[in-house]
């Protein structure tokens, strides 16, 4: 049966290990908005593009194969056919994706494809930042994760192995960014429901977003 979760909240908000265990239990497939964001950032620094030059960017983003797999227990991204999912994690393209996805013709393009996509899978949990408000408004649930911002700079740091007060600082570079642009800024889905993270476990909001999803 179709499904269509959406999982929206800022980095370290526990959004990609939640989608990730929900899609599992559910049997369904997974897609990371965020990392096609960052994979077409990929594909404009190789370029040697400025990522501030909407033009170009574009020219890039559209010029660019990119495949993303779907299956929740293997993630995996490719530009031109080139494995990218450890560079685009990387401190380069970190610093420069949200230049890139607040181009307008980068985010048409990428919600027609995250559309494509959601629409041959039929079951997906698909995290990101506008997904209940603009990739999926019709979504069977809508779920806006946050944390306290200490929390997701430990979160993060830990995953990337990286210095807490400089991971805290790029977290709230990157928000600002990011709800503050002019074109299509990243809002919250009025009917999404709020869940706090902070002090839950990964276990414990799984099993609150399946509790929702059985309604
Ligand atoms: O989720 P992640 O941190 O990988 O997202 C990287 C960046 O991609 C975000 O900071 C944001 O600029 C952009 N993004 C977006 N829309 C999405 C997902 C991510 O603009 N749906």
């Amino acid at each position: 049966r179709r499904c269509v979760v959406a999982v929206d909240g800022p980095s370290g908000s526990g959004k990609s290990t939640v989608s990730r265990r929900l899609a599992t239990a559910l049997d369904a497939r997974y897609l990371d908005t965020g990392a096609m964001y960052r994979a077409v950032t990929w594909a404009v620094l190789r370029s040697g593009v400025d990522p501030q030059d909407a033009e170009a960017v574009t020219k890039v983003a559209g010029e660019t194969d990119l495949k993303i797999g779907v299956d929740p227990e293997a993630p995996s991204v490719t530009a031109d056919g080139i494995a990218i999912d450890r560079d685009i994690r990387g401190p380069e393209v970190t610093a420069a994706v949200s230049a890139v996805s607040a181009v307008p013709a980068v985010r048409e393009q990428l919600v027609a494809l995250q559309r494509e996509i959601i629409e041959a899978a039929g079951r997906i949990v698909v995290e990101g930042r506008d997904i209940g408000s603009v990739v999926a408004p019709d979504a069977d649930l809508k779920v806006y994760l946050t944390a306290s911002a200490e929390a997701r700079a430990h979160r993060r740091s830990a995953e990337n192995a990286t210095d807490i007060s400089a991971t805290a600082a790029d977290l709230a570079r990157r928000d600002r960014l990011d709800s503050t642009r002019t074109a299509d800024p990243l809002r919250q889905a009025p009917d999404a429901v709020e869940l706090d993270t902070t002090a839950l476990g990964v276990a414990e909001v799984v099993a609150r977003l399946q509790e929702l999803l059985a309604g």
